[in-house]
């Protein structure tokens, strides 16, 4: 008496893009979401005519033929595809000392930073190039033929046997950080901080603890498929996921949070949400955290004592401090849409309020402002710890959000006379939004330190997928693990049968 062949707990990217594939080979899929809205960090929300990202709004190859993108691959065994609106710059980075335009074209973005550092220009385009290097022998092997079981040496072997020898040269660099990259190739110091912040930007870490292939594939996607923003931001993505997903049966249940999955004799047999429902299936597919799945989903008893401790114990990036703003927009008709300012260089970039990441997406999409109004979104690192929903909570939040406006005041000066809608975000609303534990960005897990957790548990029919999963953080990454999943679930053949269709 099953109700489905599957159900994924949380409608991210990671488990819209399981689920959707799962779907897609024919299984009964049910997501069961906690929020009202789908979609998890890359949610889009609504408040007086302004459309807001939550989390993401950097995004490459998520139309171009040639793109490496999971989610692009995912959206196309699904039938689905979005509109995207391409620009370059990609961005401006804001130092103390001056600014400079970040251009998807490597050959220009070199030309900028010479303007800074002749030497460190030619030093970064050697460090650039090995990775695109990395990032080209890649190219061979799109993550949709990929599993994570043994048979993945069949998968390699059979199918892209050149493509694997083409990456021989590369092995030593795949679990090699991109510290370890920039140490053979960088001295100039300026363009170590510079790689430094890519990288943050990118996985929450410095160079030395990103891998090199995550800043290989990045690097590479925007300078070959190109950056690109979605027509109606990111909630585009996750609509086209979850139409996808319902195209081929599967089903999303928004507003449904699972309070616990019940397991018997080491076997899911399904889950128990909130209000007392009883789902049941033999496979159960966690899009929650590491630390939420292992912690609430699951009685201690259910896993084992050494393996429950050791993952709970998994480090976490900070959570965040967010503004999102609605402003008024006359005279800013030459404002780009990423702005990344650094305040002081004297502190270490990953202090929080330090780095400061903003967004305008409305500079490319002017329907997601009312008219004669831009959407901003403006975020920097905060911890999570000593913050209570107590009588200085108010206080404390005006207080941590001035570093976002000071940082803002460098793009548009007098942004604060400006705001027509103000909603400051603190760690608490990431984690009770995002249902995250203690509303981190990721697993702190550096490259050379550890690897992330397969989608395998050690309990039978659960498994894991997104962020606290292989390959790591980040929208790509995420809908990589939810191939990987899927992938695993089903016959080899299956998947064969899928690429012979896309
Ligand atoms: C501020 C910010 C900016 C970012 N910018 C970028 C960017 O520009 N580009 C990029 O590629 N990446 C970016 N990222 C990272 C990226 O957004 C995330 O890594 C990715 O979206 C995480 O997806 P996920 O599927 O792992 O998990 P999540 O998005 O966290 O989804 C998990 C889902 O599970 C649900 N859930 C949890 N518990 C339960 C339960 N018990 N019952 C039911 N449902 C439950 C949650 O509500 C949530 O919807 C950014 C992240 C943040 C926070």
């Amino acid at each position: 008496m099953q109700d489905s062949d599957v159900i994924v707990i949380g409608s991210g990217i990671g488990g819209l893009c399981t689920a959707g594939l799962l779907a897609r080979y024919g299984k009964r899929v049910i997501v069961c979401e906690s929020h009202t809205i789908a979609g998890g960090a890359a949610h889009s929300f609504k408040r007086r005519g302004f459309e807001f990202d939550s989390g993401p709004s950097f995004y490459c190859g998520l139309t171009a033929a040639q793109s490496l993108n999971p989610v692009k691959q995912v959206l196309d065994v699904l039938g689905e595809s979005i509109q995207v609106i391409p620009y370059d710059p990609l961005g401006h980075y804001h130092f103390p000392e001056g600014t400079i335009a970040v251009y998807s074209d490597a050959e220009r973005y070199w030309h900028e930073v010479h303007q800074i550092t002749p030497q460190g220009a030619k030093e970064l385009q050697q460090f650039t190039e090995r990775l695109l290097g990395l990032y080209e022998a890649m190219k061979g092997i799109p993550t949709l033929a990929l599993r994570t079981d043994w048979q993945i040496i069949l998968v390699l072997v059979k199918r892209y046997l050149p493509s694997l020898v083409k990456m021989l040269p590369y092995l030593p660099m795949v679990q090699n950080s991109a510290g370890n990259v920039m140490d053979a190739t960088v001295q100039d110091p300026w363009v170590r901080r510079l790689i430094d912040l890519e990288c943050f930007l990118l996985s929450g870490l410095k160079a030395h603890g990103t891998i090199a292939p995550e800043l290989a594939f990045m690097l590479g996607e925007r300078s070959r498929a190109g950056v690109e923003y979605p027509v109606g931001g990111s909630g585009a993505i996750v609509q086209a996921l979850v139409r996808g997903l319902e195209r081929w049966g599967g089903k999303l249940r928004l507003g449904c949070h699972v309070e616990q999955i019940l397991v018997e004799s080491g076997k899911v047999i399904g889950v128990q949400s909130r209000n007392g429902d009883i789902l049941k299936a033999p496979i159960v597919i966690s899009n929650a955290s590491i630390w939420d799945t292992y912690n609430h989903l699951l009685r201690p008893e259910d896993l084992p004592a050494n393996y429950r401790q050791a993952a709970l114990e998994t480090p976490a990036v900070d959570s965040f401090m967010h503004l999102h703003l609605g402003i008024r927009a006359e005279g800013l008709e030459n404002l780009t849409g990423h702005h990344v300012v650094v305040h002081d260089s004297q502190q270490d970039i990953t202090t929080p309020g330090n780095t400061c990441m903003i967004s305008i997406p409305s500079v490319w999409d002017a329907t997601l402002a009312p008219t004669g109004h831009h959407v901003v979104h403006a975020y920097t690192l905060e911890s999570y710890a000593g913050w209570e929903r107590n009588d200085g909570y108010e206080e404390k939040k005006q207080h941590k959000a001035q570093s976002l406006y000071r940082a803002l005041e460098k793009i548009i000066p007098d942004i604060r006379e400006r705001v027509v809608v103000e909603l400051i975000g603190t760690p608490l609303t990431h984690a009770h939004y995002l249902r995250r534990y203690q509303g981190t960005y990721g697993p702190a897990i550096a490259a050379g330190k550890g690897m992330f957790p397969s989608t395998h548990t050690p309990i039978q029919g659960l498994y894991r997928v997104g962020d606290s999963t292989m390959p790591g953080i980040g929208v790509p990454a995420v809908a990589a693990s939810g191939i990987l999943c899927a992938n695993t679930l089903v016959k080899m053949h299956q998947t064969e049968a899928l690429l012979e269709d896309v």
